[in-house]
């Protein structure tokens, strides 16, 4: 399956990997994953990677991550984690000076790209794609390369609650769980730790939670300014949405939160009966059928009624 990229890295010497924008556990993980692969593989590797939020400062090696590429040209690109290329956290000019790319991802929006292309939006996480694709192309997983995919594996199916979790998923985090990973610990750092900041921003979505359509549809926003009074950065104000979804009767979730460069960000997550990703791309973002987002095309509130409008015709 992966014959012709095990052929790309071979003849490669300078090689970056890249996930995208707004870096998740997922995107880390199947970034930092290749880049150790890479590395034990004698190649000269970098990962591009803008800021990301402190709690996966725990995760070994990930402080080598670099902002863009110093030179004037590089053998290959990996892009994982995303199908869309403006999407990735990589500049237009940094990507050109690649002289091939490779492309893993798993999202069902996407807009192909690259000299070799794998997408398969029914695996519940890229590092599962990657554990695959480094088994394939024979490089031994270590145990630091095991970290970083379990924490991926873990941040995109929910620690393995989500629907979209497959037997190969378990099966996979099992072979993990045999390099003696401290398990326990990485779950306990991604989901289980937050700042008091964090709690009170949590306090504050919940506090300015809406509620339409019979209590099927919840919305929150938080501004910038409060995410900033609160002595939190951007990265940090992510996972609002889930909170939402828990309650009962609750079909479609949503929170929003205002960025440092005046846009605002929508998160959606469904209980399963609507895809929330058509929602999404109706609005020129994408995702998953249960996870999707999107930067607001116009100000809030005439968003917000689009977003509301939009909501309704998938309820009825
Ligand atoms: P989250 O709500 O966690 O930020 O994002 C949920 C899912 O939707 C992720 O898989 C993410 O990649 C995708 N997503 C979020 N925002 C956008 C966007 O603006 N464009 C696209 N194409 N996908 C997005
Ligand atoms: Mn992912």
């Amino acid at each position: 399956m992966f014959k012709k990229a095990k052929e790309m890295i071979e003849k490669a010497n300078k090689i970056y990997v890249v996930g995208h924008i707004n870096p998740d556990g997922d995107a880390i993980g199947s970034s930092f994953a290749v880049y150790f692969a890479l590395k034990n593989m004698g190649k000269d590797v970098n990962v591009i990677m803008p800021k990301y939020s402190e709690s996966f400062a725990f995760l070994p090696g990930i402080a080598n991550a670099v902002e863009s590429v110093e030179e004037e040209c590089y053998d290959l690109l990996i892009a994982v984690d995303s199908s869309v290329k403006t999407r990735l956290a990589i500049s237009e000019k940094d990507y050109n000076k690649a002289k091939q790319v490779i492309m893993l991802d798993h999202h069902k929006t996407s807009e192909p790209f690259g000299d070799f292309q794998y997408i398969n939006s029914e695996i519940p996480a890229a590092s599962q794609i990657i554990y695959d694709f480094l088994t394939e192309i024979g490089c031994e997983i270590d145990k630091t390369i095991a970290t970083y995919l379990y924490a991926g594996i873990v941040t995109d199916t929910g620690s393995f609650n989500y629907s979209s979790t497959k037997p190969s998923t378990l099966l996979i985090a099992a072979k993990l769980l045999e390099l003696n990973i401290d398990f326990s610990e990485i779950c306990k750092k991604l989901n289980d730790t937050i700042k008091e900041a964090k709690l009170r921003l949590i306090a504050l979505t919940i506090d300015n939670m809406e509620v339409y359509f019979d209590g099927k549809f919840r919305y929150s926003y938080v501004s910038y300014e409060d995410i900033k009074r609160l002595g939190l950065d951007e990265e940090d104000a992510e996972g609002m949405t889930n909170y939402l979804r828990m309650v009962e009767g609750t079909e479609i979730a949503v929170a929003v939160r205002g960025k440092s460069n005046g846009t605002n960000k929508v998160s959606m997550r469904s209980n399963g009966k609507v895809d929330v990703s058509k929602i999404a791309i109706s609005f020129d973002g994408g995702g998953h059928a249960r996870a999707a987002g999107y930067t607001m095309p116009k100000d809030l509130e005439t968003s917000k009624k689009e977003l509301l409008d939009a909501v309704g015709v998938m309820l009825k």
